[in-house]
């Protein structure tokens, strides 16, 4: 019997859009000076996920940023295995770029009892998993658009790995266009074959 799949979720950018922009013409809730909106579907998002796998959050934001942002878009703190913020990650220094960046190290839920075989993080930042990119489920930035359809998406995806020995020897890179294909019959990402 393989180990239920475990998905870290990425907050900023993958299931909400924050901003200190008072001028937001509509916002879900409020975080200390932030106005945030929510990714269209979250909340069926977060209910279909959690019916065959087991949920938490890590971000590089902040650690009371995250709990409050968590508090607001999840029914019960109970639903997250655990929520770790900036804490949690690992400060990393480029040179070339004379920047700093922070990096999710996943042998931090290594050490909790988990198989990374069984274990996705999805993230909209590909440098914080450059650790296990195999685990990296990677989304476009939410921005604030109402008419952002990825989390349908990406729940319908993720269900496919439920039975998954190995979670990382699966490719992932295109996984958007791939999935709209399987939605759409017939559709397909190379305008001239439709023609
Ligand atoms: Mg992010």
């Amino acid at each position: 019997m393989i180990p239920r799949l475990l998905v870290v979720l990425d907050v900023d950018e993958t299931l909400i859009y924050a901003t200190d922009d008072p001028l937001i013409d509509r916002c879900d809730f409020q975080v200390g000076r932030y106005s945030v909106r929510c990714r269209p579907f979250l909340a069926e998002f977060v209910t279909r996920l959690s019916s065959f796998a087991d949920i938490a959050v890590w971000s590089s934001a902040s650690d009371d940023y995250v709990t409050d942002i968590a508090k607001n878009i999840f029914p019960s703190p109970d639903l997250l295995r655990f929520c770790w913020g900036r804490s949690r990650c690992t400060r990393r220094f480029d040179p070339e770029r004379y920047l700093e960046y922070w990096v999710k190290d996943l042998k931090k839920v290594k050490r909790l009892g988990y198989t990374l075989d069984r274990v996705l993080i999805v993230d909209d930042s590909p440098e914080k998993i450059e650790r296990q990119y195999g685990n990296h489920v990677r989304v476009d930035p939410f921005v604030g658009s109402d008419a952002d359809a990825t989390l349908p998406m990406l729940a319908e995806y993720i269900s496919s790995f439920v039975s998954a020995a190995n979670v990382r020897a699966i490719e992932k890179r295109g996984w958007e266009s791939r999935q709209r294909n399987t939605a759409q019959p017939g559709a397909t990402d190379n305008p001239g074959d439709a023609q």
